[in-house]
């Protein structure tokens, strides 16, 4: 049975996209089978994992309206299979947007994704959902599909309180749609080690969250940026970068963590 993960944090430029794509492609090397679910109109992810977002026949959007099954959507790139890395993805782009008014209709429209995720939970190890950055319809649906939550953070004064609404939401919705839904840990990324006011944000990140805070610290490293620009994750694109090692080692941490905690 797949553990599912949101990558989420409603502030934008954030590493979501990043972590998500390098995270699902780390646990591919480790050998793990793995979803990534793009739940962003933006497309990055898909775009990232090497998927053009103009030419999907199907996409995340389809399987919400439910005109479509997660088998017949998904794309396994090849560039990543060749390598070891190769992960599914079920890949979205702007029509993604429309998704929200379409749906405002129906009867439990948070729970689309939930849905079509229960009949392909057999078929992976690891599902991961790149949330767009806010707070709306599509993260509700990624925060109801969910085991847990990893919240990719800098270690940026304003950080701690962005934090503070999305732990609130993360509690409304366990009370409220997913009793099985918890904050996994906080991923500190971007991070450079120079910067003071980033030791000292890390340090209160500890005190306040403890063991919620992963021990792999994410460095800012330029070719994590490049990576996605050649269609791969980092961790593919230059495995031997600073980033992408922190990134592997995510995965190990990660996948030794699980969802006990
Ligand atoms: P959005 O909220 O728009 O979806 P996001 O939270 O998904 O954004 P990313 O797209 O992952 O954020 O990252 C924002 C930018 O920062 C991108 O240009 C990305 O390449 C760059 N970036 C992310 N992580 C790192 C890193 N560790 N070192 C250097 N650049 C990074
Ligand atoms: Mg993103």
């Amino acid at each position: 049975m797949a553990q599912i993960f949101c990558i989420a944090n409603q502030k934008g430029g954030v590493g979501k996209t990043t972590t998500t794509v390098n995270l699902a492609a780390g646990l591919a090397k480790l050998g793990h089978h793995v979803l990534l679910v793009d739940l962003d109109p933006q497309g990055n992810a898909t775009m990232g994992s090497g998927i053009n977002k103009h030419t999907l026949q199907k996409s995340v959007y389809d399987v919400l309206l439910e005109t479509a099954e997660i088998p017949d959507v998904v794309i396994i790139p090849e560039r990543l299979r060749e390598v070891g890395a190769g992960y599914a993805v079920l890949g979205a782009n702007r029509n993604l947007s429309g998704a929200e008014v379409e749906l405002v209709r129906e009867a439990r429209r948070e729970r689309r994704l939930q849905r079509a995720l229960s009949r392909v939970a057999q078929d992976y190890d690891y599902v991961l959902i790149d949330c767009p950055p806010a707070l709306n319809m599509l993260t509700l649906n990624g925060l109801c599909a969910a085991h847990g939550v990893i919240v990719p953070m800098q270690c940026e004064y304003f950080a701690l309180e962005g934090l503070a609404d999305l732990t609130q939401t993360i509690r409304k919705v366990y009370a409220s749609l997913n009793r099985d839904l918890r904050l996994i840990g906080l991923l500190r990324v971007m991070f450079d080690p120079h910067i003071v006011l980033q030791k000292q944000v890390s340090e209160r990140l500890k005190e306040h969250y403890g063991d919620k805070v992963f021990d792999t610290v994410i460095p800012r490293n330029v070719r994590l940026a490049e990576a996605p620009s050649h269609g791969l994750p980092g961790v593919v694109y230059e495995p031997s970068a600073k980033g992408s090692a922190a990134f592997m080692e995510f995965a190990r941490e990660l996948s030794e963590r699980g969802i006990r905690t």
